[in-house]
């Protein structure tokens, strides 16, 4: 098996939101804590926004998670999108984690609820979200995994850094000014040796369609 390691380094330019499901006195939307009080972009979150990146990279190529019913049926037979983050019947070779936020002092900022219906905003129904410190902060989110080949895993890397380049935002609350990316730099190895822009370029062309 070929080891693939890919490191993202995140920038945002604004302050970063993601709703947990703990209790905090005064904020009617608290961010994700970790068991040790960190604050975090949970790993799920962030390979939901990959994949979903993908998805438009691979435009029909991929099929349309995470409703299983629109999501490829034949294990043997599966998308590239379905290969490298997973089905409901393949678990994903690659293992995303936690990405651990720099400790600053919260904030507590209040939003309004709109509804979309009448597209007014409802005096009553003002709320309180828990955010980070206003903005810049960086995070390193790690992923790796285990491939059967080579090719395998440069196609994999290739996917996954094109979907994260190609992210504005991160987190929730983006409508309200929340979690804009800045710039994300990835970083790649295969088997312990930096993986060379090229081959990178060789997939990305193939998908976006230019300079074959
Ligand atoms: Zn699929």
């Amino acid at each position: 098996m070929v080891h693939l390691k890919i490191s993202l380094h995140l920038k945002w330019q604004t302050a970063f939101h993601t709703t947990g499901n703990r209790w905090r006195w005064g904020a009617d939307k608290a961010m994700v804590r970790r068991y040790d009080g960190a604050y975090v972009l949970p790993a799920t979150s962030l390979k939901g926004a990959l994949r979903a990146q993908a998805e438009r990279i691979l435009g029909d190529k991929a099929c349309k998670a995470p409703n299983p019913k629109h999501m490829c049926s034949d294990p043997n037979h599966l998308c590239l999108a379905c290969e490298v983050f997973g089905n409901p019947r393949r678990v994903s070779p690659l293992r995303f984690y936690d990405v651990v936020l720099p400790k600053s002092e919260p904030q507590i900022r209040a939003g309004v609820a709109i509804s979309r219906r009448r597209r007014a905003a409802v005096p009553q129904r003002l709320y309180f979200v828990e955010t980070t410190a206003a903005g810049p902060m960086v995070a390193q989110a790690d992923i790796q995994g285990l491939f059967p080949s080579q090719e395998k895993a440069e196609e994999a890397a290739a996917l996954v850094i094109l979907a994260a380049q190609m992210l504005s935002a991160l987190g929730a609350g983006r409508t309200r000014g929340l979690g804009w990316l800045e710039t994300i730099e990835a970083e790649c190895t295969i088997e312990g040796k930096p993986l060379d822009r090229r081959v990178l370029e060789h997939h990305w062309n193939q998908w976006l369609g230019g300079g074959q």
